[in-house]
């Protein structure tokens, strides 16, 4: 697996915002502890990369600085690490095109940025631009979605799209609100606050079963780890194991795959559940929970 990554992603931070440069950096310090110490250097997208899914509008109101959200800083700078960001997502699509699989270790996330608002910490699409740009090479594309919020953003942007479908599981009630059922080639898995790891893996399987049903060319994985039992802004059931065990079973698809990090906002579990995430998309079999020594 390819890792894309700079150390420019740790450059900006809002004091006490949740979404900090301290939950990237404890993923990669973790993965760098395991032996993973490669890591390819992104570039930023184009305005034109933006504008296959973003308004105008919201481009430049990023660029300018010239926007407000309760949620979404607006820092200087922002535009060049939003579209860095992208760039990563965009890089860590290609490389799966080419049959080599990557993940793009970026902040900011952005599954809550629609075609025309930025919101959830999100200023631009980064899983809804790398997929138009697979899309228009004629892949056939699924968006999984595993953060514990629902990508309002990809949804709004990947609806009726063809020869693509968002798929997500996630807390509902929760931010933003959205993603209670299903339509079209949306595929919706609400779970209950506190509901049990049992009823998350049931959803899990399902949603498997429709990647499976429409057979993509290539899977892009939408990576948050706030469905995490001791993540502090839901109320999901995961622990490390389970997400060893979803890894393993997206690894047993055999479908080339690109993973963009979303949200996770507990930097003393992001590390390991990352790395255990990783370690069953890598093995696609043996021991729950089990790690490895970080050779893959
Ligand atoms: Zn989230």
């Amino acid at each position: 697996m390819i890792f894309i990554y700079t150390e420019k992603f740790l450059n900006y931070k809002e004091e006490g915002h949740p979404e900090g440069p301290e939950r990237l950096k404890a993923i990669v310090d973790y993965l760098r502890k395991k032996g993973i110490k490669e890591f390819v250097e992104p570039i930023p997208c184009t305005e034109e990369d933006l504008k296959l899914v973003h308004t105008e509008d919201l481009i430049n109101s990023v660029k300018n600085n010239d926007f407000f959200d309760s949620d979404t800083p607006n820092l200087p700078g922002i535009y060049e690490y939003a579209a860095l960001s992208v760039g990563a997502a965009i890089m860590a699509a290609e490389f799966s095109a080419e049959g080599k699989n990557a993940f793009s270790l970026s902040r900011p996330p952005g599954h809550h940025a629609g075609r025309n608002t930025l919101g959830g910490f999100c200023y631009f699409n980064n899983m809804a631009v790398a997929v138009k740009k697979l899309l228009s090479t004629g892949k056939k594309v699924s968006v999984l979605d595993l953060d514990g919020h629902h990508g309002n953003g990809t949804e709004e942007i990947l609806r009726n799209f063809e020869n693509v479908i968002y798929v997500s599981i996630h807390q509902y009630p929760a931010y933003p609100g959205t993603g209670s059922v299903s339509f079209g080639n949306c595929y919706n898995f609400p779970v209950y606050p506190n509901s049990t790891s049992k009823k998350y893996m049931e959803k899990f399987n399902q949603a498997i079963e429709i990647i499976k049903k429409f057979n993509p060319d290539i899977l892009g994985i939408s990576l948050g780890f706030d469905a995490h039992m001791h993540d502090p802004l839901l109320e999901m059931p995961l622990s490390e194991s389970e997400y060893y065990f979803m890894g393993k079973e997206i690894g047993k698809l055999g479908i080339n795959f690109f993973i963009i990090l979303e949200g996770g906002y507990n930097t003393q579990t992001i590390g390991k559940t990352c790395y255990c995430f990783i370690s069953g998309l890598m093995k696609k079999g043996g021991k729950e929970n089990e790690e490895d020594n970080g050779k893959f």
